[in-house]
């Protein structure tokens, strides 16, 4: 028997709420729904669902409470949905942990994606972040060995520079998720560098200019404005 995964749908607006329900259930994927902050909480404890979409703006509370509740015990997926448009909120939402966040309106397609990827990130089990990074990771023409530390484009090696590859090799790692500006700041350049942006800017730029063949219309690392980069979705 198949065994499927169980999202829990955290969601006070019906109409909303049903058109997910509708297209998880199409999908082979089992629902569970929550209207209220309290309501999610009990659900999320009792019954330990495989991914949630977690609403922020609920009628009890902010959904980042529930996130931030969740993330002090739990690593279990997490897509925020929010109508804000603010950078802000994002940001916040994925440095506390959030894997992903849509906003609405959003199509099925991408609803779908997202959840793919998230509980594909979420089965996956990565060495320590200091750890070696072994193997290879392919999407398109791009390839980065893990082993050599080299990134190859369309078989040829695109010659970064060490920074611009942890870079690379930090995107791919967590390909299809967002990662933050200060998320990347800390993780290449350490906790003492200022969260500075330039400095992250300038070495994508040098990045796109070798990985791309139009650097403003990127095929492989895309920008998402005001919050960060995500790398394309592996083969
Ligand atoms: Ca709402």
């Amino acid at each position: 028997m198949e065994i499927k995964d169980r999202v829990l749908i955290v969601e006070d607006d019906k109409s909303i709420r049903n058109f997910i329900r509708a297209i998880l259930e199409a999908n082979n994927y089992d629902v569970m729904i929550a209207s209220t902050g309290t309501e999610a909480y009990s659900i999320i404890t009792s019954r330990c669902p495989d991914l949630v979409i977690l609403d922020l703006g609920l009628p009890d509370m902010d959904g980042i409470r529930i996130l931030k509740q969740v993330r002090e015990w739990s690593g279990m997926p997490v897509i925020v949905v929010s109508a804000r448009t603010h950078e802000k909120d994002k940001v916040e939402a994925l440095d506390l942990g959030a894997d992903d966040y849509i906003t609405k309106p959003f199509g099925t397609s991408e609803l779908l994606a997202r959840i793919r990827t998230a509980i594909r990130h979420s089965r996956t089990s990565y060495p320590a972040p200091d750890g070696g990074l072994t193997g290879t990771f392919q999407a398109g023409g791009l390839v980065i060995d893990y082993d050599k530390h080299r990134v190859y484009v369309d078989g040829n090696d695109a010659n970064l520079t060490q920074n611009e590859f942890k870079l690379v090799g930090l995107l791919g790692k967590y390909a299809g998720k967002v990662l933050t500006y200060d998320f990347l700041i800390k993780e290449i350049w350490g906790p003492n560098m200022e969260n500075n942006n330039r400095i992250l800017r300038v070495n994508m730029a040098n990045i796109r200019r070798k990985l791309e063949k139009n650097p403003a219309q990127p095929r492989y690392i895309f920008t998402e404005v005001g919050v960060g980069y995500r790398m394309l979705d592996p083969d």
